[in-house]
């Protein structure tokens, strides 16, 4: 269905860590946008030294990072300063304000940006409104969905599996 192309993703990878800086300089990606809940930590739960390393890697690698979150702001701050980076908080992806201003305070092009997100009708949706490439992570901790998007993940799987195949016939 035509539709779903909204919220097709560019790529798909089990879990943000494996979007490494070699990963992206494959790519010509130079900053990534990063959803927090469910993408990089379980929902509502601060950044572990994990995380944080992580982080650090992609900086010392040069890669610029932001968090665009549709949470609230005591959140998104306490996230966003515990790993180094810049924030946008109550976004109300999939709106595109929160990607634009991303891409502005990042000084980087459309072409030079990622989004990564678990939620194809909200991080996905926007970056393609956007018109920026995106990476869709599995749900780093599925039970801990809020109740709203528990309802959503029944249609994220068939939209999800329309891409795969659309994948396959394309490859
Ligand atoms: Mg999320």
């Amino acid at each position: 269905m035509k539709i779903f192309q909204w919220f097709y993703p560019t790529e798909h990878v089990t879990a943000a860590s494996e979007i490494t800086p070699a990963w992206l300089s494959d790519r010509g990606i130079k900053g990534v946008v990063f959803d927090i809940d469910n993408t990089v930590v379980p929902q509502d739960e601060p950044a572990g030294e994990e995380v944080a390393a992580y982080f650090r890697m992609l900086h010392e690698a040069g890669i610029k990072t932001f968090i665009l979150s549709n949470n609230r702001e005591p959140r998104v701050k306490a996230f966003a300063e515990a790993v180094g980076c810049a924030y946008y908080f109550r976004a109300q992806k999939p709106s595109r304000r929160g990607y634009l201003a991303a891409m502005r305070r990042m000084h980087l092009r459309r072409r030079e940006i990622v989004v990564v997100g678990d939620q194809l009708f909200t991080d996905i949706c926007g970056a393609n409104r956007s018109r920026i490439r995106s990476v869709l992570v599995d749900p780093v901790e599925p039970k801990k969905d809020t109740a709203g998007v528990k309802m959503k993940r029944p249609f994220e799987k068939i939209v999800f599996r329309a891409w795969k195949k659309m994948r396959q016939k394309n490859s």
